[in-house]
């Protein structure tokens, strides 16, 4: 099922060109009270509601994709866990100090993968937003950089998660873009300005992905293709990412694993029209203003 978020909060299904809105399901959500529980409160309920979600489709309006305004389809992640160089093109390209200024070397002797050396990063969750709104550059006079990215949604509460265990915790998947400014700072200071995480374009449920780690995806700015690679390309796949972010931090639902960027990262500016697609999830343009 592919479950967006639209316009001012309403929750639908999409089917080709169509959404149902089905946000009759959201009467289903437990009232909170502070302090408030952590995590999105419809990506944990989603197993529980998805009889009633069948239900409300074809029972409310039916809208026209094009016309709506996609937002994030997680709301209300804890956090936004990132990969650094994780695919092996990629770490080859980062030597260069256009992209690692000198501080975030793509080098890791005497370590196995670059992961085990620099670990993972947090984007700040207040960075997030959907294909429907806009990447703002906070310093457009600096080098402001696309990366693509599959994207996993944590879907229940876990930590210390097995190798074996791994898949059954996810929600869903989407596209996910690591916009980052190039510079000496700290990755959290330069990934996460508000808009520099995109998300999108809707979620895709678990069920429609058993391998998360053999998908073709890609990117084009203004037409020109600049990243085109595929998840089994990645150095530490999607189940040990989330063995080795669960090993650290709870995972809550709706927290987000961007899985790393191939090779291909390059500028955008304002005006760019960025178009990323991932199979079996689907296809997303977003501007920058
Ligand atoms: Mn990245």
């Amino acid at each position: 099922m592919r479950i967006c978020r639209f316009d001012h909060d309403r929750i639908g299904v999409v089917k080709g060109d169509v959404v149902h809105d089905v946000s009759g399901v959201l009467a289903e959500l437990d009232s909170v009270r502070w302090p408030l529980p952590a995590g999105d409160l419809f990506v944990g309920a989603l197993d529980r509601l998805r009889p009633t979600i069948k239900a409300e489709i074809g029972r409310g309006p039916q809208l026209p994709l094009s016309e709506l305004q996609l937002l994030s389809p997680v709301a209300n992640p804890t956090k936004i866990i990132a990969a650094p160089l994780n695919y092996p093109l990629h770490v080859l390209e980062a030597a260069d100090s256009a992209i690692n200024h000198g501080v975030h070397y793509g080098t890791h002797d005497g370590f196995e993968t670059p992961i085990d050396k620099f670990g993972l990063f947090l984007k700040s969750p207040t960075g997030l937003i959907g294909c429907g709104e806009e990447i703002v550059l906070p310093f457009p006079d600096r080098r402001n950089d696309h990366e693509v990215e599959l994207a996993v949604i944590i879907g229940r509460k876990c930590r210390h998660v097995s190798r074996q265990d791994a898949l059954t915790r996810v929600a869903g998947y989407a596209i996910g873009l690591d916009m980052t400014i190039r510079g000496p700072e700290d990755r959290s200071y330069r990934k996460s300005p508000d808009s520099f995480s995109v998300l999108g374009p809707w979620l895709v449920t678990a069920d429609e992905i058993p391998e998360p780690d053999a998908l073709e995806f890609s990117i084009r700015v203004d037409g020109e293709l600049r990243q085109h690679s595929n998840t089994a390309r990645l150095i530490v796949d999607v189940r040990d990412l989330i063995v080795r972010a669960s090993a650290l931090y709870t995972l809550y639902p709706g927290d987000i694993i961007l899985t790393g960027t191939p090779e291909g990262v390059g500028e955008v500016h304002s005006g760019s029209l960025l178009e990323a697609s991932i199979e079996r999830i689907g296809d997303m343009q977003v501007r920058v203003a």
